[in-house]
């Protein structure tokens, strides 16, 4: 991975846009390229393009879309964009918080009409920090499918998907300007190909054990839930050409993957009212903050290990998800039909987990000031027949990266542009701030579709040499 001068070098084919990286952010950026009237290349290092996309639920906030307009939910982008900043405890890029709120639901509805993704507002449970009901979702409730949609839209409109080829050297001017790439072949050969625009579309680091170790130390040894092949290539090859980064220690965790099944459990069971224990059958810490953070504390327990725990009424909630049926089959969730019987399942202590259910109850019916700062529903009391999954914390994705503005153009540490760099997705710095307990769900696949299509019209019309107007 590195940067070489280009002087001299002669490229076997020249593309006005080029994509590296083949997830929601690539695809969406070519497919608005190529709407701005740009020819578009994407080049993938896998030969079937999956990334950490198709790794996702597929759920995406939007404020203010006809989606939500259907279902009678009441939204916008101001209210989308102060509870992005809530959740980063405002450390979050201000700027690019509004630009992405902004974009969002214009994105989901673009999305829906170019690429037929059939999106729907999941309308039966909120995760925290989002003040309204915005998460759109596939019917299939899976990153798989919203992966299938893309490729199949990218496709369709004629644009060049080059698999199997891996993104090695950029070839760049002294002022930045990228002029192209090598792609390295599996077979050793290597094609050269210039670029009048490069869009960097190739997430984060968290398949690079080395930059986590570095940026992340406390997610150093815990198990990566994402794809392997985000090697953090944008934010070294971004440095190399004098680009800003930001907030490098951020990152989307999440406490609740079955061990050791390594699926994941959605945080709806979480929302809707269960809890976590450690293996001494008592609550470590408050839930309700979201899942990011709490995937820490999971780690910090013996073992590295929790039992979230809920009931029927959540399981059927939790069952949308296709995730959660294939936990269900592979054994991983524990049914009972007392406390007894659950101590029994889990082989938790039953003293404690009875005492740690009578406590919850005491905090829900007020009768008890709840210590660690969650606040219980009294209408979402556990009750049987009740349900545990053995869960460990994992790191889903790095949410630092390169710094860019509100058109996806990479930023150099002045704040000016580099001249046709683009970034979106994982490659670029997120919404998150430096924690993980800035990570508000969704933060990652909005800013994959939002800065991959901003990304896409700017680099389309800079290469056509046209005015950038407001996308949104
Ligand atoms: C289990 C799980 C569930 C999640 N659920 C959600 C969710 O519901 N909602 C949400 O908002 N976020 C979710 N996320 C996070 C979300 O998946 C990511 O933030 C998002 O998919 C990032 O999209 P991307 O296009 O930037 O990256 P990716 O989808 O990872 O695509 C990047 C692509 O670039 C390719 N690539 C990398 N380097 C190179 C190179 N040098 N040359 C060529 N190709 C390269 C990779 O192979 C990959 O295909 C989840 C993550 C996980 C792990």
């Amino acid at each position: 991975m590195s940067v070489q001068p280009a002087e001299g070098i002669v490229f076997d084919a020249t593309v006005p846009v080029l994509v590296i990286g083949a997830g929601a952010c690539g695809l969406t950026a070519a497919l608005a390229a190529h709407a701005a009237g740009a020819e578009v290349v994407v080049t993938e290092r896998d030969p079937l393009p999956q990334g950490n996309t198709a790794l996702s639920a597929g759920l995406v906030p939007a404020a203010g879309t006809r989606f939500q307009r259907a279902k009678g939910i009441d939204d916008d982008a101001a209210r989308f964009a102060a509870d992005l900043t809530a959740k980063a405890r405002n450390r979050a890029d201000p700027a690019l918080v509004q630009a992405v709120a902004q974009a969002a639901a214009p994105t989901i509805e673009w999305l829906a009409d170019a690429a037929g993704i059939p999106f729907e507002v999941l309308d039966d449970f909120v995760y925290p920090g989002h003040s309204a009901l915005r998460m759109h979702a596939l019917p299939e409730r899976t990153g798989e499918a919203l992966m299938g949609h893309l490729l199949q839209a990218a496709e369709g409109v004629g644009t060049t998907l080059m698999t199997g080829a891996r993104a090695a050297t950029l070839y760049a001017d002294a002022d930045g300007r990228v002029a192209g790439v090598d792609l390295a072949r599996p077979d050793g050969a290597v094609d050269r190909v210039g670029c009048g625009a490069l869009i960097l579309a190739s997430n984060g680091y968290g398949g690079n054990a080395e930059m986590v170790r570095a940026h992340i130390p406390d997610m150093a040894d815990a198990l990566y839930f994402g794809h392997e092949g985000n090697r953090g290539d944008a934010v070294v090859w971004g440095r190399a050409l004098g680009a800003a980064v930001r907030d490098m220690s951020g990152y989307q965790g999440h406490a609740s993957v079955a061990h050791p099944h390594g699926i994941l459990i959605t945080w709806a069971v979480i929302t809707e009212g269960g809890i976590q224990v450690n293996a001494d059958g008592r609550r470590f810490a408050d839930e309700s903050r979201g899942y990011s953070e709490q995937a820490v504390d999971v780690l910090a327990q013996p073992g590295g290990i929790a039992w979230t725990i809920f009931d029927g009424r959540i399981a059927d909630v939790a069952r949308q998800f296709e995730d959660f049926r294939k936990a269900e089959a592979a054994g991983a969730v524990k049914h009972a039909g007392s406390l007894e019987g659950l101590a029994e399942a889990t082989g938790l202590p039953p003293a404690a987990l009875a005492e740690t259910m009578r406590q919850v109850t005491t905090y829900a019916d007020g009768s008890v000031l709840e210590p660690l700062g969650r606040r219980f529903d009294p209408r979402s009391v556990l009750l049987p027949p009740y349900l545990a999954v053995k869960v460990t914390g994992a790191l889903f994705h790095t949410q630092g990266g390169l710094a860019v503005d509100g058109r996806a153009r990479v930023l150099r540490p002045d704040g000016t542009a580099l001249p046709n760099l683009y970034a979106g997705g994982g490659a670029a710095c997120g919404l998150s701030g430096p924690e993980a307990a800035g990570y508000l769900s969704g933060n990652g696949l909005v800013t994959a579709v939002v800065l991959g299509r901003l990304g896409g019209l700017d680099a389309a019309r800079s290469t056509q040499g046209r005015g950038v107007g407001d996308a949104a």
